[in-house]
C-alpha cells in the first residue's frame, strides 16, 4: 500500500495496479520461461509480499524496519546455501543459488524497489564473511545475523578521493603488535551505513598502495567512528553513510584478509556482486513493465485504449522485447553458474570463475542502461500517471538512474571487459 494526498489515477485503474494484479501479469509472462521449482518459489515469495503489503505504508515507512521479517523467511539473499547453518529456508524449500536469488528479487522489487536494493547492499557485507569466516564463532554469528535479517550490513570501499580506483584506498591501517589494526580515514556512499551493525572495509598500511591493502569488518558502534547520512535524493528511503574513522580498532579476530590480500579479496566477489546488480536491474525492469502493461490496457484516449495507439503500443514492444532478451540472458547465466557451483561442490575452479567475469560485467553494464531506459519509457507512456506519487513508478525513476554508478560505473564495466579480452587472447 502506498499513501498520497491526491489520487491522480482513475480509481478502477489504480486498483488494477495493486501488487496482486502486478504479480498476476508478471506470472503470465514468465509462465513459459520458468520451470516448476522456479514458479513455486516465485509464488511463495509473492504470497509473503502480498500479505506483508497489506500492513505497511510504503510512503511513510522506514524500509529498514521490514528487514527482520523478510530475513526470517530467507528473503534477504538466496544466492548461497549457507550450509554452515541449519536454516529453515535452506531446509524446507531448499532453493538457493543465483537463480533463486533472481526470482526472490523479482518478487521483492514489485513490493518495494528501494527495500530490495537495501537488502542487496547487506549481501555485499555477507559475501566476504561467507568466504572468510574460517569457522570462527563470532564471524559465523555475524553472518547468521545478516542473512536472517537480525542485522543490517554494508560494504565500505568508496572514499571521497578514491572511487573507481577502489584498489588503492587512502584509508590507513596501522598494524598493532597483537594483530589488530587502527584504522584512520573516510569512506563514503556506503549503502545502509547509518543503519548497519556490521561494515566490511578495506584499508592500506601504505595509503594508495594496492599491494598493502587489508580487509576487515567493524561491529558498530565502534569507538573512533562517526557515521553520518549522505543525501542521495534518487533513493530517499535508503540510508547511505559517510564513515569518519580516527584510530578505530579493528580487532585481530575481525581481520578477514591480511595486509596484501585485500585486493584479491575485493576481486573474488566480482561475479556475485555484478550479478547482484544485474538481477536488481531485471527486477526493476519488470516492476516498471507490469505497471505499464496494466495501464496501457485500461487507459483510454481518443476513443480507444492507449495500447492501440501505435506510438504507445509499439514503444512498449520495444521495451518489452529488450527486457525479455535481457531476462533470458540473466536466467541463463544464473542457471549455468548454479550448475557449475553444484558440479564443483561449492567453489568454482579459478579459470571457470574467471570466464564468468566479463559476462557478469556485460550483464551489469547492459542491465543498468536498460533499467533506466525502460523505467523512463514506461513512465512516459503512462503520462502523468507515470510520474505522480500514486504508484511505485516514481521510486523506479529514481532508483534506476543510479544503477550505472553503483558497483562500478559504465566505464569501469567496460574496462574490466576489455581486460578480459586480453586474457582470452593470451589463452590462444
Ligand atoms: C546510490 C549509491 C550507492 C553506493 N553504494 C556503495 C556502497 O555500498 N559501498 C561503496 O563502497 N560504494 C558505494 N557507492 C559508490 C560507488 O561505487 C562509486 O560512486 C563509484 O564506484 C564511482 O566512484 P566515484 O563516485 O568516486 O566516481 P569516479 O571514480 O570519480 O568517476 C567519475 C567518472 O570518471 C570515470 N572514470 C574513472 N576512472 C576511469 C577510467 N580509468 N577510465 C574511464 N573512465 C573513468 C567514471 O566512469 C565516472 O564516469 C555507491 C554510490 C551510489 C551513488
Amino acid at each position: 500500500m502506498k499513501s498520497y494526498d491526491v489520487r491522480c489515477i482513475n480509481e478502477e485503474i489504480l486498483k488494477m495496479l495493486d501488487l496482486k494484479k502486478r504479480y498476476e501479469i508478471l506470472n503470465a509472462q514468465f509462465m513459459g520461461i520458468l520451470d516448476d521449482k522456479q514458479k513455486d518459489f516465485l509464488n511463495k515469495v509473492e504470497r509473503f509480499c502480498r500479505k506483508y503489503d497489506k500492513k505497511v505504508d510504503h510512503t511513510t515507512a522506514d524500509v529498514y524496519d521490514w528487514i527482520p521479517d523478510f530475513g526470517e523467511q530467507g528473503y534477504i539473499t538466496r544466492s548461497r546455501a549457507f550450509s554452515e547453518f541449519d536454516l529453515d529456508w535452506n531446509g524446507p524449500d531448499g532453493y538457493t543459488g543465483l537463480t533463486a536469488d533472481l526470482i526472490r528479487a523479482l518478487a521483492l522489487d514489485q513490493f518495494n524497489p528501494q527495500f530490495n536494493m537495501g537488502a542487496g547492499a547487506t549481501v555485499l557485507c555477507v559475501n566476504p564473511l561467507a568466504e572468510h569466516h574460517e569457522n570462527q564463532p563470532h564471524r559465523l554469528e555475524a553472518l547468521k545475523e545478516l542473512i536472517t535479517g537480525q542485522a543490517i550490513g554494508c560494504i565500505m570501499i568508496t572514499e571521497p578521493e578514491v572511487g573507481s580506483d577502489a584498489v588503492r584506498p587512502l584509508t590507513r591501517a596501522d598494524p598493532q603488535e597483537d594483530g589488530s589494526f587502527l584504522i584512520t580515514g573516510e569512506k563514503i556512499y556506503s549503502t545502509n551505513g547509518p543503519k548497519s551493525k556490521y561494515g566490511v572495509f578495506y584499508a592500506a598500511t601504505e595509503p594508495g598502495n594496492s599491494k598493502t591493502v587489508m580487509q576487515g569488518y567493524f561491529q558498530f558502534p565502534t569507538e573512533g567512528i562517526t557515521i553520518k547520512r549522505v543525501g542521495i535524493p534518487w533513493v530517499p528511503k535508503l540510508f547511505l553513510g559517510q564513515e569518519l574513522m580516527e584510530n578505530a580498532l579493528c580487532p585481530k579476530e575481525n581481520v578477514l584478509g591480511p595486509v596484501g590480500a585485500g585486493k584479491a579479496h575485493m576481486f573474488e566477489g566480482l561475479n556475485l556482486e555484478r550479478m547482484g546488480i544485474a538481477i536488481l536491474d531485471v527486477a526493476e525492469i519488470w516492476t516498471a513493465l507490469t505497471h505499464g502493461l496494466i495501464y496501457v490496457n485500461m487507459r483510454e484516449q481518443m476513443g480507444q485504449i492507449i495500447l492501440k495507439h501505435q506510438g504507445v503500443g509499439f514503444l512498449l514492444t520495444e521495451a518489452w522485447s529488450k527486457a525479455m532478451n535481457f531476462t533470458m540472458a540473466c536466467l541463463r547465466f544464473c542457471e549455468k553458474y548454479d550448475a557449475a557451483v553444484e558440479k564443483y561442490g561449492g567453489t568454482l575452479p579459478r579459470p571457470l570463475e574467471t570466464s564468468f567475469i566479463p559476462i557478469a560485467h556485460a550483464l551489469k553494464y547492459r542491465g543498468a542502461i536498460l533499467a533506466e531506459r525502460i523505467s523512463y519509457e514506461v513512465a512516459n507512456v503512462m503520462g502523468g500517471a507515470g510520474v505522480c506519487d500514486n504508484t511505485l513508478m516514481q521510486d523506479l525513476l529514481g532508483i534506476s538512474r543510479i544503477q550505472e554508478i553503483i558497483g562500478g560505473t559504465r566505464q569501469i564495466q567496460q574496462y574490466v571487459m576489455s581486460m578480459s579480452f586480453r586474457q582470452f587472447f593470451k589463452m590462444i
